[in-house]
Parts: structure tokens; C-alpha cells; sequence
């Protein structure tokens, strides 16, 4: 059976069911209208003001690949300037290819890339020394939070050295739906306070971040980038599997059989959530060490670095300083996960 007509312009064959509305759309109006609605949520959210000089987090993945893509062709109705900020966790096997990709798109896009990397900030640390110091430790499993910290450090410092004023990355509506499946999961309050809105106003000196991508499904990132025909980075990190996101991710697979608008109902629970005035986190202070925002003595960066020089690696996350020092997690059945994992 012959597909229908595009919804939209009425002309061309539709090769698509959006799987949010059921709308059959063709390639070409289902990109245009999946840029309108970016353009839309980053106008009604504020999020980049006109003037701004944005740097894009680019992994060489999808979704950033799509979010550089997608800003670059809104930048001048947005009246903003883009640079793409890179960071290299210094991951044997993985993060060269993928950083190939980051410096393949900017060549083709015309666009500043600047890279960032882990050993140069860290005092030698990557993340490939990180996870051999916490082999056999129990604490290997969580190569993804120690990575999450110092990732979100590295890009606020790129982003400070070309001279951005806001920062955006590329979470989708399932990355944002996961983790506040795992923050739920973790009885982590503090963190689940900050899930909801489309980022961060830049706390204490923070440059502002956001993620345009929010409310746009993975599957139709994954469908934009095939009918814009992009080039990216889709090899799995090799610290993955070991995540506790993917055992968020395999659990909203199976909910979402069920109840296909799970993802987005989460994003949105995440957004009217608010926490009882005993569970707010206190107001953050200033690490003593680096003076970068703290809600103890130290950063979670300078307790992580401090940790592994000391041979002793641990972190604060959640609630007290449980995180890093829970039981190790089982080994998770199931199908390998099908892409680096974003942190938060
Ligand atoms: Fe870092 Fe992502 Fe790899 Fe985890 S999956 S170690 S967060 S690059």
C-alpha cells in the first residue's frame, strides 16, 4: 500500500509517523517543523538571548550533533553566535573516534571548536586512570558519576575560554525522563529539585546551560538526523555498560509499552515537582579549595580529585556522601546500551 500524503504540504509522500502526534509528514516538513519547535522552546523559555554567545557541548554523538545542527540554521533569527566546546575524558577506544566526528562537523559547519581535556584540568586524571584507581574497589561501576562531575566542569571551563555567555547540550526529553527515574531511584532530592525547567540560570557565578532538546522525543532526534542526513558518532562508551542509568533506560523501555507518553509525562513531573521545604538542598557556598559552587567544604570536583590522589576514591552525591559507597550493583540483563550516556 502506497504511504500517504504528507500532512503538511499535501505534495510529497509522507515517510514518517511522528510518534508523539501520529502525524504522517514527509522528511522535509518534518525537519522544518522539528526546528520550529526548538526554535520555540528555546523563545518561550528565554533561554538564549539575543547577543549570546552559546557553546554547544559536542560529543560527536547524536543528539549534539543535531542540537549544533539545529541552532546553527535558527542562529540568525536567534541573533546569536555558536562554538562548539568538546571535552576529551581521555577514553582509549572510544572518545578519538567520536572526537573526529566533533572536528569533521565543525569543518563543515564553519564552526569555532575548541577542546577541552581531562588531563589538563586534572592533574593528570582521565577518565581511563579514574576507572583502573576504582577497579577492584567496588566503585568501578560508577565511572559514569565520577565522569558526570568532571565533565560538567570541563565544559563550564571551555565554555569560559572562548568567552560564552550560556551553555546548551543536547539531553532529549528520554535523557531528562532517566534521570529522574534514577534521582527517584536514589532518593536523591537535591538533585530531582534541579531535573525540572529546561536548565539552570547559572547559580553562584555558573554560566547559564539549557537543553533545547528537552522536549523532543530520542526517537525523533534519531529521525532528524537521518533525514538531514548528519554525520555522527554512534559507537557505545566503553564505560557504559556498567551505568545505573541503563537500568533507568530499560525500565522506561518496558514502561513505555505500555504507556507510550511516559517519557514526557516525566519530563513534566519533574517540572511541578515541588520539594517539601525540609527536603530542599541548603544554598550553596564556595569550595575552599577551587571556590567553584559547594554545598560542603569541598566541590564534588576537589572531593573526587582529592579522593583519588589519596588512593581513596570517593564522591557526594545524594544524600549524605552514600553515593559512591552503596553496595556494587548486579551485573543487568538485558540488551547492550546503544549510546554514551549523558551526565547530569
Ligand atoms: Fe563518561 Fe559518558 Fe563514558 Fe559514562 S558513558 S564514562 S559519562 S563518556
Amino acid at each position: 500500500m502506497p504511504a500517504p500524503p504528507c500532512a503538511s504540504c499535501h505534495q510529497a509522500r509522507a515517510a514518517l509517523r511522528r510518534p508523539r502526534s501520529g502525524q504522517a509528514l514527509c522528511g522535509s516538513c518534518f525537519c522544518t517543523a522539528f526546528e520550529a519547535e526548538v526554535l520555540h522552546t528555546v523563545q518561550a523559555g528565554r533561554l538564549l538571548p539575543p547577543g549570546a554567545v552559546v557553546a554547544v557541548g559536542a560529543s560527536g554523538g547524536k543528539d549534539s550533533t543535531v542540537l549544533a545542527h539545529v541552532l546553527r540554521e535558527l542562529a540568525p533569527r536567534l541573533r546569536i553566535t555558536l562554538q562548539l566546546v568538546a571535552v576529551d575524558e581521555g577514553i582509549s577506544g572510544y572518545r578519538d573516534a567520536a572526537l573526529a566526528a566533533v572536528r569533521r562537523q565543525a569543518a563543515r559547519w564553519e564552526l569555532p571548536l575548541t577542546v577541552v581535556a581531562y588531563e589538563d584540568l586534572f592533574g593528570g586524571w582521565t577518565m581511563d586512570s579514574v576507572a583502573r584507581s576504582t577497579a577492584g574497589s567496588g566503585r568501578s561501576r560508577a565511572c559514569c558519576t565520577f565522569c558526570g562531575v568532571l565533565r560538567r566542569r570541563a565544559l563550564e571551563e571551555g565554555a569560559r575560554r572562548v568567552g560564552a555567555t550560556h551553555i546548551v547540550t543536547g539531553h532529549n526529553a528520554d535523557d531528562v525522563a532517566e534521570t529522574v527515574l534514577m534521582n527517584f531511584l536514589r532518593g536523591d532530592t537535591g538533585r530531582l529539585a534541579r531535573c525540572g525547567g529546561l536548565g539552570s540560570a547559572g547559580e553562584g557565578g555558573a554560566l547559564p546551560r539549557c537543553r533545547p532538546l528537552q522536549l523532543a522525543s530520542q526517537k525523533e532526534v534519531v529521525l532528524y538526523a537521518h533525514f538531514r542526513r548528519l554525520d555522527y558518532f554512534s559507537e557505545e562508551c566503553v564505560y557504559a555498560p556498567e551505568a545505573f542509568r541503563g537500568y533507568a533506560r530499560d525500565l522506561l523501555k518496558q514502561l513505555e509499552v505500555v504507556r507510550p507518553s511516559v517519557v514526557l509525562d516525566l519530563v513534566h513531573s519533574a517540572e511541578h515537582l515541588a520539594l517539601a521545604p525540609t527536603a530542599q538542598p541548603a544554598p550553596p557556598g564556595a569550595c575552599t579549595r577551587c571556590g567553584a559552587l559547594a554545598s560542603r567544604t569541598l566541590c564534588q570536583v576537589c572531593t573526587l580529585l582529592d579522593g583519588l590522589d589519596r588512593g581513596r576514591p570517593r564522591l557526594a552525591i545524594g544524600k549524605g556522601r552514600r553515593g559512591l559507597d552503596e553496595a556494587p550493583l548486579q551485573t543487568r540483563a538485558g540488551p547492550a546500551l546503544s549510546k554514551a550516556l549523558p551526565a547530569f
